[in-house]
């Protein structure tokens, strides 16, 4: 029996049997108990009538894809690890830049860590933007569905990945891009036998879909299917979510949006103050770039503590923070923070420039993240808690200590 191991502080037994971790982009505990109800996902029934752990967790803020990702592989908020969005703005050189490069990591994964002390560690995630992040310094296989056709040994720790699961690589935008994630950890599983295994699926479904709807249960039943079968082979399967979705347009289905750098030119002048929104990457058609949560930088003789009344009055504001206090409350890096953060209430959005927005892609009434009311998600396992559930604030990162030292 291996020694456990330490990563960040936690302990981590070893596994005794394969460790299935599943982050389902986007998923609202809503999707599951909708489709659970509707009788297309007799997986999730079993574990949400007691056969399992069904607990509810808080992921780590702002509610994003990269950072709560980061939390999950490291166990730790983005305050240790460093990876507060898809975007942020270097104070060394004033660019916006892409967060998905390795450099900005400060801490090691659990992941990493297990590959270390000997473990066979498959990671499979939808986009490849988050590829690099998950695989860091972790030997091991280590590919995006997006790019399953490009896979090589060297780079991937596999090949042939498209004539093994036999499935063509699928459109970005697409709920087969998940399932082919599925149908290739079980692939993996079967013909690899990994000890621990990560897999990361994309929200495209979540952001069009609300719970209960054909389009979303369907989804569900997919998912289902193959966890089923994860738990056939034997595995220990942990399932959360990196953040949940929730609709954010009016009755009329317009997006609602509070326009903040429009409104900052209004009131202290054009293009003084900066607006970030780091839900903004490189796949925005399915939301505009408009989440619940930005960033304002701000020149120092502007009165901060006015500016931030002033933002924290406009209606569909529900929470302004000093870059201080959001460092303390939301478990940030302060250095990779505005010098405000503000987070939106349920169903508004905050843009930028109303004219740099471009919500042609929206085909459907806006569904996003990015704010506390996106924090709450499911935090599922296919076996039993040995220890009382308590009073402990569960969170999504807490998915290996789940995994590996408080179920059967
Ligand atoms: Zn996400």
């Amino acid at each position: 029996m291996t020694a456990p191991i330490t990563v960040n502080n936690r302990t981590y037994r070893w596994m005794t049997r394969p460790l299935v971790v599943v982050c389902l982009d986007g998923c609202q505990f809503e999707y599951i108990s909708a489709a659970v109800a509707a009788g297309c996902a007799p997986f999730f029934g079993r574990i949400l009538a007691g056969s399992g752990t069904c607990l509810m967790a808080d992921c780590a803020m702002p509610s994003f894809t990269n950072p709560n990702n980061l939390s999950i592989v490291t166990g730790v908020p983005p305050s240790l690890h460093g990876i507060s969005g898809n975007y942020f703005l270097d104070p060394q050189t004033g660019d916006e830049v892409m967060m998905n490069d390795p450099r900005y990591l400060r801490v090691g994964t659990i992941l990493a860590a297990l590959s270390d002390g000997g473990a066979k560690v498959a990671v499979i995630t939808a986009k490849d933007k988050l590829r690099k992040l998950l695989g860091h310094k972790m030997k091991g296989i280590c590919f995006s569905s997006e790019k399953a056709d490009q896979v090589t040994l060297g780079e991937n720790g596999i090949e042939g990945m498209v004539e093994r699961v036999g499935m063509p690589v699928p459109s970005v935008y697409s709920a087969a891009l998940s399932e082919f994630i599925f149908a290739a950890g079980i692939q993996l599983m079967e013909r690899e036998h990994p000890d621990v295994m990560y897999l990361s699926t994309t929200d495209y479904i979540q952001h069009k879909a609300a719970p209960g709807t054909a389009t979303a249960n369907e989804f569900y039943s997919m998912i289902d299917r193959y966890l089923a079968r994860f738990d056939a082979l034997g595995a220990t399967i942990v399932v959360t979510a990196d953040h949940g979705m929730n609709a954010k347009h009016n009755a009329g289905g317009e997006p609602n949006v509070i326009y903040l750098q429009d409104l900052l030119d209004e009131w202290i002048g054009a293009a003084k103050s900066r607006v970030i929104l780091p839900i903004t990457d490189p796949y925005v058609v399915h939301h505009g770039a408009l989440g619940s949560y930005a960033l304002v930088y701000v020149p120092e003789d502007v009165d901060q503590t006015a500016l931030r009344k002033r933002i924290a009055a406009v209606d569909g504001v529900e929470t302004v923070f000093s870059r201080a206090e959001a460092a303390l409350q939301l478990e940030l890096p302060p250095d990779r923070i505005g010098d405000i953060v503000i987070i939106s209430r349920q169903d508004t959005t905050l843009g930028s420039n109303r004219s740099r927005h471009d919500l042609s892609g929206l085909e459907v009434p806006l569904r996003s993240h990015g704010g506390s009311s996106e924090q709450k998600v499911p935090l599922l396992a296919n076996r039993r808690l040995t220890i009382p559930p308590g009073n402990r604030r569960w969170r999504n990162f807490d998915a290996f200590d789940l995994g590996l030292n408080l179920i059967d």
